[in-house]
């Protein structure tokens, strides 16, 4: 199993506090990389020999631009591609784009744009219509990120990176908490396997602030400011990790079967359950089910 991408969760931090957000991000959130250990995940992941492309997403990177940008300089110095996800609150005008955007020139290859009735208001259309305008003109390839409200079930799936184009919610993280109070729900054993993770050959994975490992977000296998990266990755089964053994046997339910977790008899799709089993093993499991960015609302 080769590990090609590492997505960086360059900080915790967003300028906004979407219903639909994987992380809890929000402005009161706590956790953002240093240059030196952008640098670090760099390098580890040059000696792990696989690795390929290297995104920054978050939360907000643009949030820290000075960092951002010298993290995409580096990651490009050393021959990865270089891909962005950010929601755009920057693209206030094709001057403002441009500033941000023409010193990544040349380097950065996606930049990834969030956009859809979760993201603040009408403003974001004309912010990110800007930066698609300038990223053209400076050869930067760009795709929109939509996800559909939480009613729209014939919205198409999605599986591993969430792509362009719109796509379903998936009831994880804050979207778990905030977004169930109005969709249909399904029997809770109904949800037998993981529909988006692939744990045994993921390909890519998420890095924190805080260095831990997500195979999803919120399920660690390792922390490479503890340990190697490549280590970690040598040690990591997913037919043994305390969380993924469970869920490639049966899914969430078994997930909730094989601790005794206590669940209610109806969820919204997969990710509801998970999350909720997750949430309440999070004592028996603090490392591998952490960290609390990814469980709890900061504010
Ligand atoms: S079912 Fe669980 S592990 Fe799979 S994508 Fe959803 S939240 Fe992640």
């Amino acid at each position: 199993m080769d590990l090609t991408g590492l997505h960086l969760l360059l900080t915790y931090q967003c300028t906004l506090q979407c219903d639909h957000c994987f992380v809890f991000g929000g402005p009161w959130q706590e956790g953002t990389m240093s240059l030196d250990v952008i640098e670090n995940i760099l390098q580890q992941g040059k000696k792990l020999g696989t690795v390929n492309t290297i995104y920054f997403e978050g939360g907000e990177p643009f949030l820290y631009y000075p960092t951002l940008l010298r993290g995409v300089e580096m990651a490009y110095e050393m021959g990865y591609n270089v891909g962005l996800v950010s929601n755009g609150f920057w693209g206030i005008s094709e001057e403002d784009a441009f500033r941000a955007l023409s010193p990544m020139q040349g380097k950065v290859s996606m930049l990834s744009l969030s956009c859809d009735q979760y993201h603040w208001d009408n403003r974001f259309e004309e912010y990110i219509a800007n930066i698609e305008k300038v990223a053209e003109e400076l050869g930067i390839n760009t795709g929109v990120i939509t996800i559909a409200q939480p009613e729209a079930a014939d919205a198409p799936k999605s599986s591993g990176t969430i792509p362009t184009g719109e796509s379903q919610v998936m009831f994880r993280g804050r979207a778990a908490v905030e977004l169930t109070d109005n969709v249909n729900l399904f029997p809770w054993d109904k949800f037998d396997s993981c529909p988006h993770e692939d744990f045994i050959d993921p390909g890519r994975i998420h890095i924190d602030p805080l260095g831990y490992l997500h195979i999803c977000q919120g399920i660690t296998i390792g922390n490479l400011l503890e340990k190697p990266l490549d280590q970690i990755w040598a040690d990591y089964d997913a037919h043994t990790h305390p969380i993924t053994s469970p869920m490639l046997k049966g899914g969430p339910s078994e997930l909730a079967r094989k601790y005794g977790a206590e669940h209610a008899e109806e969820y919204a799709d997969a990710c509801h359950l998970c999350f909720k089993v997750r949430e309440s093993l999070r004592d028996k499991f603090p490392v591998e089910l952490g960290p609390d960015q990814m469980y709890i609302e900061f504010d």
